[in-house]
This record gives C-alpha cells, sequence and structure tokens, in this order.
C-alpha cells in the first residue's frame, strides 16, 4: 500500500510537498480553503511584485526621455487590477494542473486534525475524514494587525488590500520599514502617491548591512519620500480622507491612506493541534527540526507556519525536503536545508539581495574576512543601460577563498545574486567565480571583479 500524506495548506510549502511525494510514490491528498498556489504567495508575494513591474515600467518611461526617446505614461488601475488578478490565475491554474497531473487530490475546503493521524475537511459538500502516515502542515500565515488599529479596507489597509487599492492613494502612510514596508514605499511612490514611511529604528531595514540601507533611504529621498526615523506608530485614526498615525515621539503622520507592513502571524489557531499533541511556541509557530518535523514526528510543518525564513523560496524547498524524508530518500546525497544559505531580495529601486554572511554579523562574531566592494559605475553594461547605481560586496574566507557571502545593490540585484548563492551553497572559491568565462558586456562581470 503505498504511503497515504495529507497537506493542509496547497501554497509553496504544500504544493512543492505534495508533487514531490506524489512523483515519488504517495498517495497525497491536499487540502485548501482559499486558493491552490496560497494565499501568502499569489495574494501578497506575486501581486506586489506584479504591482512594482508596474511602476518600474512607469520609471522606464522616464528613463528612455534621459536616453533620447519620447514617452509618456498614465496609470490605469482598472488595467493594473486585470493584470494582476491574470498573472494570480495563470498561476493557480499551472500549480493545480501539476498536482493534478501527478494525480494528488485536491480537496477544497479547511483541514483540522482531530488525532495524530486523523483529518478532516470541511467542505461545501460536508465533512470528509482522510486517515494519513504522514501530515504536512502548511497553512502559512496573515499580515498581523496591531490592537491599536481599525483596518477599513478602504484607507487603512493591510498588504493584502492593496493590489492595487481603491483608487492610487494622494499621500501613503506606510508603517514598517521591513522589507514589506519598504517594498510598498517603492511601490506606491513610483506609481505616483506622495509616501511618508514610518522607521521604528534609526535605518530602514534594520536587520540589514547598514551600506545597503543607506543607499536605499538615499534613493526614497531623492524620490521626496518622507522618512519619520525612531518613531513607532501608536494609534491610527481616519477622519473622512484624512488618516492620522500618531507616533510613540508626539509625531503624527497626515495621509490620504495608511498600510500596515508589521508582520504577520502564523495560521496556526483553528488546526486542531493540540488533538494530534502538536506544540506551538509563544507565537503560534509550530517549532520544527532539521527536517522539519515537529514535536509529532510523523507531522511536518512547513513554510511561514514553521517560523523559519518567511519566503516562498523557502517554503517550496521545506515542502521539497520534507517529501524527500517520508519518502525515505534522506539517506542518499541528502543535504539538511541551511537557512543561513538562503538568498533574499527586496524588489525596490535600486534592487537589493544578498545571501549568506552578513559583514555586520562576521565582525560582531569577531571573524576575519576578506571583504570585497566594486560599484557598477565601472561596469560597461551599467553604463549602456544608463543606471550605474549600486555595487557588488564579496566576502570571503581570506585562508580558503570560500565565498561566505555577499550584497548586491542595482539593477537586476535579485537575479545576479544567483550566482553568488551558488557558490556559498557549494562552498566555492573566489577563484571559481574569477575563472569563469562571463558574458561581455554584462552586469555579473562586476561579480568576477569583487571575487578577484
Ligand atoms: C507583501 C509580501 C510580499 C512577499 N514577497 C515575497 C517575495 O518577493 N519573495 C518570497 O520568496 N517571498 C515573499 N513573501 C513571503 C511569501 O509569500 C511566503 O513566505 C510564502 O507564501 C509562504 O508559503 P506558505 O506555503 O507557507 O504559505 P501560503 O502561501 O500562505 O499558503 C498557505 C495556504 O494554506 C491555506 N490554509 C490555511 N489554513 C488552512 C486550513 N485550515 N485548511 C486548508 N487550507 C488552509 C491558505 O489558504 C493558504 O493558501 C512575501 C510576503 C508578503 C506578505
Amino acid at each position: 500500500m503505498p504511503v497515504r500524506l495529507v497537506i493542509i495548506g496547497g501554497g509553496p510549502a504544500g504544493n512543492t510537498a505534495a508533487t514531490v511525494a506524489a512523483t515519488l510514490g504517495a498517495d497525497v491528498t491536499l487540502i485548501e480553503r482559499e486558493i491552490v498556489g496560497g494565499a501568502a504567495h499569489l495574494r501578497d508575494c506575486i501581486p506586489s511584485k506584479a504591482m512594482i513591474a508596474t511602476g518600474g515600467a512607469l520609471a522606464e518611461l522616464t528613463r528612455a526621455q534621459a536616453m533620447g526617446l519620447t514617452a509618456e505614461g498614465r496609470l490605469d488601475l482598472d488595467s493594473l487590477r486585470l493584470r494582476v488578478a491574470s498573472i494570480e490565475d495563470r498561476l493557480h491554474a499551472s500549480v493545480c494542473g501539476l498536482l493534478e497531473s501527478q494525480g494528488v487530490r485536491i480537496v477544497r475546503g479547511t483541514g483540522v486534525l482531530k488525532g495524530a493521524h486523523t483529518v478532516t475537511a470541511e467542505t461545501d459538500h460536508g465533512v470528509e475524514e482522510f486517515e494519513a502516515d504522514f501530515i504536512v502542515l502548511a497553512t502559512g500565515s496573515r499580515p498581523r494587525v496591531p490592537d491599536f488599529v481599525r483596518i477599513d479596507g478602504e484607507r487603512v489597509l493591510t498588504t493584502r488590500q492593496a493590489y492595487p487599492p481603491p483608487e492610487v492613494p494622494e499621500h501613503l502612510v506606510v508603517i514598517g520599514s521591513g522589507v514589506t514596508g519598504v517594498e510598498f514605499t517603492h511601490m506606491f511612490s513610483a506609481l505616483g502617491s506622495k509616501v511618508t514611511l514610518v522607521v521604528s529604528r534609526q535605518q530602514v531595514l534594520p536587520y540589514k548591512d547598514p551600506e545597503v540601507a543607506a543607499v536605499l533611504e538615499d534613493a526614497f529621498l531623492r524620490r521626496g519620500v518622507k522618512l519619520l526615523k525612531g518613531a513607532r506608530a501608536t494609534a491610527i485614526e481616519r477622519d473622512g480622507d484624512v488618516v492620522r498615525v500618531a507616533c510613540d515621539d508626539g509625531r503624527v503622520a497626515i495621509g490620504s491612506h495608511a498600510v500596515l507592513a508589521v508582520g504577520s502571524i502564523p495560521n496556526s489557531e483553528a488546526l486542531g493541534l493540540p488533538d494530534a499533541g502538536v506544540e506551538i511556541d509563544a507565537y503560534g509557530y509550530v517549532p520544527v527540526n532539521h527536517h522539519c518535523q515537529s514535536n509529532v514526528r510523523h507531522v511536518y510543518a512547513a513554510g511561514d507556519l514553521s517560523g523559519r525564513l518567511p519566503l516562498s523560496s523557502v517554503a517550496a524547498m521545506q515542502g521539497r525536503k520534507i517529501a524527500e524524508h517520508l519518502m525515505g530518500l534522506h539517506t542518499r546525497e541528502h543535504r539538511h536545508l541551511d537557512y543561513d544559505k538562503a538568498a533574499s531580495a527586496i524588489f525596490t529601486d535600486p534592487e537589493i539581495a544578498d545571501v549568506g554572511l552578513a559583514e555586520a554579523e562576521a565582525f560582531a562574531e569577531g571573524r576575519k574576512i576578506r571583504v570585497t566592494k566594486v560599484p557598477f559605475s565601472a561596469n560597461a553594461k551599467a553604463l549602456i543601460e544608463g543606471d550605474p547605481r549600486g555595487f557588488v560586496k564579496i566576502l570571503s574566507d581570506p585562508a580558503t577563498g570560500v565565498v561566505l557571502g555577499g550584497s548586491i545593490v542595482g539593477r537586476n540585484a535579485a537575479e545576479l545574486i544567483s550566482v553568488l548563492a551558488v557558490a556559498v551553497t557549494n562552498g566555492l572559491k573566489v577563484a571559481d567565480i574569477v575563472d569563469s568565462l562571463l558574458v561581455h558586456p554584462a552586469l555579473a562581470e562586476s561579480l568576477a571583479e569583487a571575487a578577484s
């Protein structure tokens, strides 16, 4: 009899676990209550990037003018809404197609644990019950809304209500300056809104390299974004068309709209976890070991629910590793997921991407590292493209030359970081990058230069 696997949640974590396990011969049931493909993935990650791309196209028109072309752009919110919806539809259809082609049974409903090996799905047609040898919990997360805020979906918004909002805000107050907050700041300022960013610390992106954060702050200031640094929002009030965000230092940011970008909370509260003996931590996440197993070893947790790096890429990789582990593939060539080596990107202008060890972290640990930094201003392709902003920074071990990490700020940083991600994951040396015959002219040549 094949291994019976039941998965709750069809985002990148759940659907990847489903596809890989089915390919390896498991009998897989996937229960999803909202959208196969993932609520956070298809209703946050993807639409935010789609809107950023639209803002980028507007900026390209301005750049085209500087390159001798005449062009003008006007934002059409209805077309943008259709574009975002059609991307969601296509990705949803492609995930469903892949799951169905592998024989995964998709159940549309809400999954709940009813015991250590039993899951029910509440569907429109009643309750179905499934017995499982293994269970994967992949229910994701949703935007966090602090107690002092009343979201109205019109002018006081969560991120998920903003793709796009009912109208382009005249003046948007963004609360939170982590990755989502700065992406929203970039997105709406590119689409023509005036933006005030409430930054609770002394720099945006508090956990990133200060040099990287400084480039972004500079870009924001040049575009007229107002930064309220060292200010924590404590109240949001709407009065007609005006939204007031009061901060703990007495300042008040006034805008036409406000969006909250203050993190997310896991979808773990109504899952029946106690019925299966699965523990959660103080924040509601399901703690997992390096195989993504919960304290109940045949119940795995993945994606945002596992409280590890909240990224679609990480969620999908966890799903893959879980499927391989429960199907017994971990004995062969199985590498544990090393979260410290995950590449990540911030889709601002300029783009920011990094991987592996950060310079500040290395110095704090007193580690001896070699740091090389090369600006794009000397790169032929960057000059040809008319955008020589930013730099490549590579951190390596001075004794062995092994690449430990790196940051890239500039055009296509999210693509270029892949080279460093492959190097960091596989223990390649700076010489391996230098000796690669790269394309000319290309932005990637700056990677070889920084490696040499
Ligand atoms: C604004 C924003 C931008 C982002 N941008 C990026 C980015 O650029 N790159 C990146 O890598 N990541 C990005 N992320 C993070 C990424 O979206 C998440 O890390 C990823 O979607 C997590 O995948 P998941 O499978 O855990 O959760 P999800 O994608 O949310 O999928 C979980 C699914 O479980 C379902 N579910 C929940 N409870 C139940 C239940 N009881 N029964 C049945 N189904 C249930 C939900 O409906 C949902 O579809 C972004 C996040 C946000 C908020």
